[in-house]
């Protein structure tokens, strides 16, 4: 394990030095990543714990507890807990779940947080993915996924049904302490949440952070790649103040990264 990075991202220069730390140590322990990583930007401490390449964030309350974003592939619940506890955050604090999509991959580890009393937050059209455990036909954008989709379409994990399930902006204070809305988003799945929390943005699935360096990217899977654009640059234009966008894989990326791979062509 590598140590926790702390680090100031009130502005987007940091995030370049954040993840050139992350290209040189992977570099170095042939493709190892941290397990967690923790930033606070603009007074919203974010924990970001990684397995299997895919980003579950812990965001802290002043008053220690904690909402999740994402829970992970379902197989992973132990190694997440574990790395709460090393990152010196207690998983009994969670009271809070959001999934930003029902895939695998980021719901998986959902029901066993919802056994130990967090409410699980989800998008209503993802309904039938979260009851099922399992993904909807993923739609391959490059050779690296048309590579993997046979593995990752027969993902399952064990059913459930939210406790907040999302049809439009939702506020989370009420249920979970966090002052923070959640957005649907429509497109990577037909649930698709974001979570947008003071100057950061959680977009799960929308867009991808680039395996190495600071670069957005289309994700592995988006069926119409064309309206996910127009998707991103909405909330581009909708929040011109959020500074750093946190993703389901790699990343967090920048506002100015965002616009340089999606912002509306001249
Ligand atoms: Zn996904």
């Amino acid at each position: 394990m590598l140590p926790t990075e702390t680090s100031d991202v009130t502005n987007g220069n940091m995030n370049t030095r954040n993840l050139t730390f992350l290209s040189i140590s992977c570099l170095a322990l042939a493709g190892c990543f941290p397990e967690h990583v923790e930033r606070t930007v603009a007074g919203t401490r974010v924990v970001t714990l990684q397995h299997d390449y895919t980003n579950t964030h812990a965001i802290v309350g002043g008053d220690g507890r904690i909402v999740l974003v994402d829970s992970g592939l379902e197989r992973n619940v132990p190694a997440l807990e574990k790395a709460l506890t090393a990152s010196g955050l207690d998983p009994a604090k969670v009271v809070g779940v959001v999934l930003t999509h029902g895939h695998a991959d980021h719901a998986g580890g959902a029901k066993a947080f919802q056994q130990k009393g967090a409410v699980v937050i989800a998008g209503a059209a993802d309904e039938p993915l979260l009851r099922d455990g399992q993904n909807d036909p993923l739609c391959p954008t490059n050779a690296d996924a048309r590579g993997r989709l046979a593995g990752d379409q027969a993902e399952r994990y064990q059913g459930l049904t939210a406790d907040v399930q999302v049809t439009s902006t939702t506020s989370l204070l009420e249920r979970t302490g966090l002052d923070a809305e959640v957005v649907a988003v429509p497109g990577h799945t037909r649930g698709s949440l974001v979570v947008r929390v003071g100057q950061s943005v959680f977009v799960g699935d929308l867009l991808r952070g680039s395996v190495f360096g600071s670069d957005a990217e289309v994700h592995f899977y988006m069926c119409d790649v064309e309206a996910n654009a127009r998707d991103v640059q909405a909330l581009l234009a909708r929040w011109p103040d959020v500074s750093t966008w946190f993703v389901g894989h790699f990343g967090p990326l920048t506002r100015t990264a965002v616009q340089a791979r999606f912002g509306a062509k001249p």
